[in-house]
């Protein structure tokens, strides 16, 4: 089981639990990750050979989650828009990217070293802790020494300096070191936006709290260049549209909140910057960081490439460097949000049902099929209905087991709506279609089952 860092239990007072069942804290991570390993969201990376820790396989309710919560966010970035375009950049590039982004001097953590069991620990991450978990004292540590979070290969047959790439630890340098071709092509003048979804890479000193730090993950990171003076008003509209993309897709509020950054914790180059943060089972963790970078990486970018990025303005027949807005989120991070906050006990004829209230866009499932049993005659029946639906939405199908314990499965895995072919079905084409949060169950045609799911899922 992965190990959670330490509670904030104070955080937690006033967060509904619902009837007083739905667990929080160590019990909801414990919950959550169990329903992911036993239910195939989530697995072990190399788990035959031991596991490795710092990353995780999707499995196949994972990945349906997973490619949902990105959908939606390049639906609100990116279709929804017509002033932001798409872009999907190398992962590996040369030394010169990262020397211009500041990655190769800046991109460090603070890494100390216990002495007694040789274990490295990310400074900041003992703040809170008794120190070394391993050792009895709580060990004895090294001075801290700034580590670079990158990865680096080699790109071709000899492994010398010259040959030297990275990986991304980030994709938003892909858009910046693109500008001027995306804004050429794309025919753009600021305000607009490049939006990429992508792995990056970090070698992370203590990656940890199941897929919350991992060292391979993946981001949803949005530039939005805009003119220098119209920063400030772009931030504070980039803040609030991307707290309130969260609550659409039905986080709940009192788990949810948006800390803008103190001075001491600015960066160099940020003017402001404030984090979508999740109440996870440990405490507050950033789910997302919107920043205003100025025009940092374009000057940057234009300084060490030779390159002109800037643009003009035919208003004032000047050129300039466009100023930088930017929500940069984690897709995994999110998923996990999402799981959480969906995760609920609840009882039901003094029984205990677990039911994931995944909004509908999100939810693995839409639909499963059910044929009341594997009888002959109904399995072509549940088939034809699978095959009416299956083109609109994902749809699982189980014929297997009680249809009680189905729908318990169902609900663990937040599918929304059931739908069940019994022996009536022959008779009248009519199926039940059971709703997952109020258990409610309607008698409907085959005909207009395809219009009722319509309803039912918009
Ligand atoms: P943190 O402070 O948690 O390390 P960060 O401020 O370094 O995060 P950013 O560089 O702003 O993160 O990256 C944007 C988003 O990418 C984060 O808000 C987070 O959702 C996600 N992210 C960053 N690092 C990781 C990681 N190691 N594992 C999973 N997601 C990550």
């Amino acid at each position: 089981m992965p190990e959670i860092s330490e509670i904030h239990s104070a955080d937690f007072e006033g967060v509904d639990d619902l009837a007083g069942r739905t667990p929080v804290g160590t019990a909801l991570f414990d919950a959550v990750v169990n329903l992911c390993l036993q239910r195939g969201f989530v697995f072990r990376s190399a788990e035959i050979y031991g596991g490795f820790r710092s990353a995780y396989d999707y499995g196949p309710l994972g990945v349906l989650l997973l490619r949902n919560v990105k959908e939606q966010w390049w639906r609100s970035m990116v279709q929804l828009r017509h002033d932001v375009v798409g872009l999907d950049a190398s992962i590996l590039s040369p030394p010169a990217v990262w020397q211009a982004s500041g990655h190769l001097d800046h991109f460090t953590d603070p890494m100390v070293e216990c002495r007694d069991c040789s274990k490295r620990f990310r400074l900041d991450s003992l703040e809170d802790s008794r120190g070394c978990d391993d050792c009895v004292e709580g060990g004895n540590f090294t001075a801290p020494r700034q580590f670079n979070l990158m990865f680096s290969t080699h790109a071709g047959p000899v492994a010398e300096s010259a040959t030297q790439v990275y990986l991304r630890p980030e994709t938003a340098q892909g858009m910046f070191i693109n500008f001027a071709n995306v804004a050429r092509a794309g025919r753009k003048r600021p305000p607009f936006g490049i939006a990429q979804i992508g792995k990056s890479f970090r070698n992370e000193i203590t990656p940890g709290n199941f897929v919350f730090r991992t060292r391979e993950f993946e981001q949803m990171e949005m530039e939005y260049f805009v003119p220098p003076d119209s920063a400030a008003g772009w931030f504070e509209y980039w803040c609030e549209a991307r707290l309130q993309w969260y609550l659409d897709l039905g986080i709940r509020p009192e788990l949810l909140r948006m800390r803008a950054h103190g001075d001491e914790e600015l960066s160099h180059y940020s003017s402001a910057t404030s984090d979508v943060e999740f109440l996870f089972p440990w405490g507050w963790g950033e789910l997302e960081g919107i920043a205003n970078r100025g025009d940092y990486d374009l000057r940057c970018h234009a300084e060490l490439s030779g390159e002109r990025l800037d643009v003009f303005d035919p208003a004032t027949e000047e050129h300039y460097l466009p100023h930088v807005i930017e929500p940069a989120a984690g897709a995994t991070r999110a998923a996990m949000a999402f799981l959480m906050s969906a995760y609920h006990i609840e009882e039901v004829n003094d029984d205990q049902r677990v039911v994931l209230r995944l909004d509908h866009r999100l939810a693995p499932y839409q639909v499963a099929v059910l044929p009341l049993s594997r009888k002959e005659v109904l399995v072509p029946v549940a088939n034809r209905v699978f095959d009416l639906i299956k083109g609109r939405w994902n749809c699982d199908y189980d014929e297997t087991q009680a249809i009680g314990r189905r729908y318990r499965r169902q609900d663990e895995i937040g599918t929304p709506l059931c739908v069940t072919i019994d022996f009536e079905t022959l008779d009248d084409s009519a199926v039940t279609v059971r709703d997952r949060d109020s258990m409610v169950q309607d008698r409907i045609s085959v005909d207009r089952l395809p219009d009722f799911l319509a309803e039912r899922l918009c």
